[in-house]
């Protein structure tokens, strides 16, 4: 392959290269288990020590507060089964959204064949929830609100802060799903009134299969893997000390540079936002224009299946994703844009580009040259197409 322009960040990305060299020494000489007590292990210990202040310093939360996980799923598992379990004398009714990770989602499906009822709150059409809709909601036996932070196909932020005021005025508990947002936009656990918060390293230029689950002092939620003391007794394993010294690195340096990574992304996502509907007809944006993640741009185009519109991108280097990585391949349209009210075919065409900091402008433009190409050269086999403009 000659080329390679990889816009689908919100899948995954790079470990930078000074966050490796940042985890190196963990698979080598500094191999020691943290738990020990000689000297020795003290170098692991320290590692995981600012791991936890770099990981609880992005979101205004204590070190104490922060316990490592293998990821944005676990953390999401865990949070919403073990708050069921620990609340299930108060109550059994959970409110989360219909435009969650499946991570959220198939836990509180779960938790339904276990005797949990879940509302499903819907969204507008830019993907927000409504604030009206989720007090409407709220019973006396309601327990926990999972509402995420950021959504990963569309990039529409919700209205965390708002949402956990209402949630701490109700005292029900709140976790919030940042996956997509931590690191990216600012997130602030005692500003948004945030008791859980999941986030993962791979999502902000970390190492997979790491993630934290924020759990605010004095939330009585316990341990999710049973076994040793680690992790305050709530997360039991050896601890992943390269995993987890790559997180704190990749924490530390999304805090750096946050502000200055978004306007620069927004402006390029702007760009490519701008150009596409401009250029490309029957295309629209979807998610909200302005509550929006600073590098997400998700598109329909009419009469193109998603599929074919990758595969063709493919071919010329370009890396994009249509629905997310856990639904392509699938034959189902997401369930995010089936949400915002998007009819099956249209919802078929879907393109999601979500820039790095690395992405230049330049790219953007061959990107969209050729996704105009693409495009036509597709309406033209598509017999819709032809019907649709004979109809004119
Ligand atoms: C990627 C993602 C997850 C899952 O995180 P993993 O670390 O891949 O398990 C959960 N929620 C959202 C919003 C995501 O984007």
């Amino acid at each position: 392959m000659d080329r390679l322009i990889y816009l689908d960040n919100a899948a995954t990305t790079p470990v930078k290269k000074v966050v490796l060299e940042e985890m190196l020494p963990y698979f080598g000489e500094a191999y020691a288990n943290p738990s020990a007590l000689y000297r020795f292990a003290g170098e692991a210990t320290d590692a995981v020590d600012k791991a936890r202040d770099q990981a609880a310093a992005l979101i205004g939360a204590k070190p104490e507060e922060i316990y490592f996980t293998g990821g944005g799923s676990e953390s999401d598992n865990w949070a919403i089964k073990a708050a069921a379990q620990a609340y299930a004398s108060k109550g059994k009714h959970i409110i989360t959204s219909r435009v969650e990770h499946h991570a959220v989602l198939h836990t509180c499906e779960y938790l339904q064949k276990q005797g949990f009822e879940v509302t499903y709150l819907g969204v507008d059409e830019d993907g927000r929830v409504s604030l009206e809709e989720l007090k409407a909601a709220i019973r006396p036996d309601t327990i926990l609100i999972s509402v995420m932070a950021a959504n990963n196909e569309i990039g529409t932020v919700q209205p965390v802060e708002k949402i956990g005021k209402i949630a701490r005025d109700a005292g029900v508990l709140f976790h919030t799903d940042a996956v997509q947002a931590y690191g990216h936009i600012p997130v602030h656990v005692d500003e948004m009134n945030i008791d859980m918060l999941s986030a993962s390293g791979h999502k902000l230029n970390g190492p997979k299969g790491t993630g934290i689950l924020y759990i605010r002092k004095g939330v009585k939620i316990r341990s999710f893997i049973h076994g040793g003391a680690q992790e305050r007794r709530r997360r039991a394993g050896t601890l992943n000390v390269p995993g987890i010294v790559g997180f704190g690195k990749a924490a530390q340096l999304a805090r750096e540079t946050l502000a200055q990574r978004a306007a620069a992304q927004e402006k390029l996502r702007d760009h490519l936002i701008r150009r596409t509907l401009a250029e490309i007809p029957y295309a629209r944006l979807n998610g909200s224009r302005t509550d929006r993640l600073p590098n997400n741009a998700n598109f329909c185009f009419r009469f193109i299946e998603g599929e074919s519109m990758l595969i063709l991108l493919d071919q010329l280097g370009i890396c994009a994703s249509s629905g997310s990585a856990c639904t392509s391949g699938a034959l189902d349209p997401s369930h995010v844009l089936l949400a915002i009210g998007l009819p099956h075919e249209i919802a078929h065409g879907s393109l999601r580009l979500t820039l790095s900091e690395d992405t230049t402008e330049e790219e953007i433009d061959y990107v969209v040259d050729e996704l105009k190409k693409i495009i036509a050269r597709l309406r033209d086999m598509s017999p819709l197409y032809e019907d649709f403009i004979k109809n004119q």
